[in-house]
């Protein structure tokens, strides 16, 4: 019998064993070979000893139940892993089948975040009770991973609660839900308020059911809703994966496809056999590339920016107390609502008391869809506007530790407002700009204090959108860039951190997208294939409903102040094929984009979305004119990831998980790529094959996809982009 190193075996004189995970080695239990072999062990020890064991309760001795699967192995994993995967996989799903079925009551105490394989291990419990613990998550958010539950997640979910409900409310969306909300949709059993109450149900349930089993090995089990060999539900089978299909947009993800098989494969056999089939879905998506782009992004990159990789080092962290919001337009009133809801005080300055007060009517308006939707109370609602003070006399805004200026796009009134007042707020405030597109160092000039000046560059709507830009400018100091970056943690929001630079990363390369989409217009192409062709890359918004949502004269405002100052610089201008059409938009036909009722989509009255505009058909389309759709595709992919290597060339980039982040958190990158610069690395051919296929798309579409020096010595040097020192 192997030894159990990471799960203790506690027997009170009752008989009721409590399985206490705890890794010795690590500081929150995660899924990996010492577990595996732990928790075989232990099925082992309850076989031998089951005539001395009354019920079995799993909780853990970590602030977190167990945080799922051992990710740094996962990402290494190539094809010929897949059987050892396989294998382990099914050997973990066995042993906790042996507890599950050994007669005895089984019950999961969850005394914090129990996502993924944590999750897994309370379904493969009779009983799940969770300690309602503030910040607690349950749920299977391997999707969002590229990953199923491999665990017998699939296998459990859609015998507890039916195919539909399991694909919908847990494995599609990954969806983590507080222990009220897992409690409401069938996910625990019962609530417990403290440790102590928590295992005393665990123990209540052992007392009350001697005799007690999952419902699916109770002979005559149904699975909930039906399975396809019952008629009806056969009928409507063939929906699950058009609306599949619909909701993906037709973009490559393989994990809903693969979950959705698993458990509609998995419903028409016996457990066994399910979890068998849940084992071969897991092992190719873990073998694959999708997965791997998606776990170092939304794993390893984001950790790595939210902790603080790019903060200066040695610096104190500082909380804002009480931030000058100025202008509470659409930003500044998104940013205010931001700032309260994480418990700073916020003065919102605009021209005039009533345009302040329309910005707070903004945050007015959120919390009270909060209140309707259940989100929050009245009272916290409450809290949170009472802290939003409107204003249009800059002497409100005495005491302010921070500044966050939201005003028009417009270098001189920046300068002014930030003239007003610099001598009101506390001496050494820190003072940024909501700026999308003015260089920081050109701004800074209208201060005193250069080294406190920064970038924080915020997208909208502010409430919803999780990123943060931060610039630093030329003369911006570690230590507010350090208290730039502290201040986004504090709004519960990510930072990026880049150079000075016209545009910045995103502003800068979003246009890359853009253009090129619109390029292809003026070659052309059919418009609904452009749409299409960004969809199915894995868009989540199409080029020309963003182009209209961004209207087509803000690129144009943009492109002539960066023609100016690169002429003024002496350099020479090369005009992209996508400005003639929006040029022609705008001065030929008017259609100036959503705000101005028409742009390349049709407009309703109330500004809801119609058609494309028939006139694209008769003014540019040309028939017979034929992109392959990979390559409409991929021109828009290379055109931002060729742009961002140029910007990590020129050092406005300087950390790969800021830009596989920022692209996709800020500018919809495709997620599927796991972000820009490892859309480059996961390329097939790696870095090589990118540059290859780039220079294929530079000899047919133009030289604008030449590869830049940086990407063709990576390529010759067999190298990735990376964080981690070499
Ligand atoms: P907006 O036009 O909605 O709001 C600007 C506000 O500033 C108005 O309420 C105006 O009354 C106020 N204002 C003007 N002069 C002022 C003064 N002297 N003192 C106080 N308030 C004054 O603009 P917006 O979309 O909120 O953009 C604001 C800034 O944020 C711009 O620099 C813009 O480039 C940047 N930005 C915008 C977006 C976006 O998606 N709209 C995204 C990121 C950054």
């Amino acid at each position: 019998m192997s030894e159990s190193t990471t799960i203790r075996w506690e027997q009170d004189e009752t008989g009721v064993v409590t399985l206490v995970l705890d890794d010795p080695n690590q500081s929150a239990n995660t899924m990996n070979q010492a577990f595996r072999a732990s928790i075989t062990a232990i099925a082992d020890r309850a076989e031998a000893e089951k005539d001395s064991i009354r019920g079995i309760v799993y909780t853990s001795a970590k602030k977190t139940f167990f945080a799922g699967g051992d990710l740094k192995d996962m990402i290494k994993a190539g094809p010929e892993d897949a059987q050892a995967i396989f294998e382990s996989a099914l050997e973990m799903k066995r042993a906790l089948r042996r507890i599950e079925t050994l007669g005895k009551p089984v019950v999961a105490a969850i005394n914090g975040a129990a996502l993924g394989g944590g999750y897994e291990i309370a379904l493969a419990s009779h009983h799940r009770v969770a300690l309602d613990a503030p910040g607690s998550k349950i749920g299977l958010p391997e999707v969002t991973l590229g990953l199923l539950p491999g665990g017998g997640g699939v296998a459990r979910t859609v015998r507890l609660m039916g195919i539909t409900d399991a694909l919908l409310k847990v494995l599609l969306q990954g969806t983590q839900y507080n222990p009220k909300r897992a409690l409401d949709n069938g996910l625990v059993h019962e609530l417990a308020a403290t440790p102590e109450e928590m295992l005393a149900k665990a123990r209540a349930f052992i007392d009350a059911h001697p005799e007690s089993q999952q419902p699916w090995d109770v002979p005559g089990y149904k699975i909930p809703g039906g399975t396809p060999s019952n008629p009806r539900f056969a009928a409507n089978l063939p929906a699950f994966p058009a609306n599949l299909r619909k909701q993906l947009n037709g973009a490559p993800y393989p994990a809903p496809r693969n979950i959705m098989a698993a458990a509609v494969e998995g419903s028409q056999v016996d457990f066994e056999t399910a979890l068998t089939i849940e084992s071969r879905y897991f092992t190719e998506l873990v073998v694959g590339q999708t997965a791997k782009n998606m776990i170092q992004a939304f794993f390893f990159d984001l950790q790595a920016v939210n902790s603080g990789a790019n903060r200066p080092q040695g610096i104190a962290p500082r909380k804002v107390r009480r931030v000058a919001v100025l202008g509470a337009g659409m930003m500044g009133a998104g940013i205010a609502y931001s700032c309260a809801r994480a418990g700073i005080e916020v003065v919102l300055k605009d021209v005039s008391a009533e345009s302040a007060a329309k910005g707070k009517a903004y945050s007015e308006k959120l919390c009270a869809k909060a209140v309707a939707k259940g989100r929050t109370t009245q009272e916290k609602a409450d809290a949170l506007l009472a802290l939003i003070t409107p204003t249009g006399d800059v002497a409100d805004l005495a005491g302010c530790d921070a500044v966050i200026e939201a005003v028009f796009e417009d270098t001189a009134l920046k300068h002014k407002v930030f003239q007003e007042i610099q001598h009101v707020v506390e001496p050494d405030a820190l003072l940024c700009s909501n700026t999308s597109t003015l260089p920081i160092t050109v701004l800074a000039e209208g201060v005193e204090r250069q080294a406190d000046f920064i970038g924080l560059h915020f997208f909208s709507p502010v409430d919803k959108m999780p990123l943060v830009e931060i610039i630093k400018g030329g003369r911006t100091g570690d230590e507010a860039l350090a208290r730039a970056f502290d201040l986004v943690r504090q709004i519960n929001k990510t930072p990026i951190v880049v150079n000075d630079s016209r545009g910045f990363f995103t502003s800068r390369v979003i246009g890359h997208f853009i253009n090129e989409g619109v390029a292809m217009i003026g070659e052309g192409a059919e418009p609904a294939s452009v749409e299409q062709a960004a969809a199915q890359a894995g868009y989540p918004a199409k080029v020309l409903s963003l182009m209209d949502e961004l209207t087509l004269t803000l690129p144009r405002k943009i492109r002539n102040e960066t023609r100016k100052a690169v002429e003024e610089a002496g350099g020479t201008w090369t005009s992209h094929p996508g400005e003639l059409v929006i040029d022609r938009m705008v001065d030929e036909f008017g259609r100036t984009g959503r705000s101005g009722g028409a742009g390349f989509y049709d407009y309703a009255e109330d500004g809801r979305r119609g058609k494309l505009w028939p006139g694209l058909r008769e003014h540019f389309t040309k028939p017979g004119t034929d992109i392959p759709f990979r390559d409409m595709q991929e021109r828009m992919l290379f055109a931002e990831a060729l742009d961002t290597v140029r910007l990590v060339e020129e050092g406005v980039l300087t950390s790969v998980a800021d830009a596989n982040i920022g692209s996709i958190l800020g500018i919809g990158f495709p997620a599927w790529t796991g972000g820009v610069l490892q859309y480059v690395n996961g390329y097939e051919g790696g870095v090589a094959g990118f540059v290859a296929r780039a220079r294929e798309l530079a000899a047919t579409y133009g030289e604008r996809f030449t590869p830049p020096a940086l990407l063709v010595e990576k390529a010759e040097r067999g190298e990735v982009f990376t964080d981690a020192a070499s």
